[in-house]
């Protein structure tokens, strides 16, 4: 059995599609549990500078948490999951909005890197500017502390740098392994995340032998679409189910008011 944890919903500004026409999705798939994790608001951003196509605005929350309880009542299958941005020293006003709500887990992810928005299509530029390898540092170590900051269940597309498809001219290795290191150590589950292939990256996050350490260092791993649209529920599990088998992986962790369960793949 697959499980799908990582859905948006039109209250982003860029996901498409009904909340139910995912859940009619997912059923049709036969998938074993499943979660909408829509943006948390743009908490560390003043309200003017929030992006409406981006991020829930912040009254839109309480509706995203009673639309998905509303759902569960018909789907007991359905969690409430979250995706927040990981931002260094706004740990704190991320913890109070996080336990305002009944979250059943949150997905952690690294989308900026020192305010540059690295995963977003029409800011490439600094991918050109700077020594690559000094970005993916950068960036990992980002992740890094995001496992550390104990705030989030599982950590999003953990190799997202790699999206547009700048890759360094080095062995990350080293790299995967210390990752994998630190988020064993801080007991988080890594992501599995299919959107990869959508992308110059061409490849799941994360990349086959920086899941292989995850698995040697015991980490746990989750799986999603991070679906925008119905038809992206489930989006190519048949690659992600042989990429977990090669890495070593036996079940997928899931999540209930933030305890950590798992569903034999
Ligand atoms: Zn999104
Ligand atoms: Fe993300
Ligand atoms: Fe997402
Ligand atoms: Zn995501």
């Amino acid at each position: 059995m697959l499980t799908d944890c990582h859905w948006h919903t039109a209250r982003c500004g860029h996901a498409a599609g009904e909340m139910g026409e995912y859940l009619e999705r997912a059923e049709s798939l036969g998938l074993a549990v499943t979660g909408f994790s829509d943006h948390l608001p743009q908490y560390f951003l003043a309200p003017s500078e929030r992006d409406p196509g981006l991020a829930m605005a912040e009254e839109e929350l309480p509706r995203y948490v009673a639309a998905v309880r509303e759902l569960q009542k018909s789907h007991p299958f359905l969690r409430l999951g979250v995706e927040a941005d990981y931002i260094p020293g706004r740990e704190k006003e991320l913890a109070d909005i996080l336990a305002a709500y009944p979250f059943d887990y949150v997905i952690g992810s690294v989308h900026y890197i020192d305010g540059w928005e690295f995963d977003h299509p029409d800011k490439k530029a600094p991918y050109r500017e700077h020594d690559l390898l000094d970005l993916y540092r950068r960036y990992f170590e980002l992740v890094a502390r995001s496992a550390q900051s104990g705030l989030f269940d599982v950590i999003a597309h953990p190799d997202l740098i790699k999206k547009f498809g700048f890759r360094p001219v080095a062995d990350l290795t080293g790299i995967y392994r210390e990752t994998a290191r630190t988020l064993a150590a801080s007991d988080v589950c890594v992501e599995v995340n299919t959107a990869g292939l959508a992308y110059p990256a061409m490849e799941i996050y994360p990349a086959p032998g920086f899941l292989t350490l995850c698995r040697e260092y015991g980490v746990p791993a989750s799986l999603g679409s991070d679906a925008h649209a119905p038809e992206q529920v489930g989006r190519w599990f048949d690659r992600a189910r042989e990429l977990l088998k090669k890495a070593g992986y036996t079940r997928l962790a899931v999540f209930k008011q933030r305890k950590r369960d798992y569903v034999e793949i």
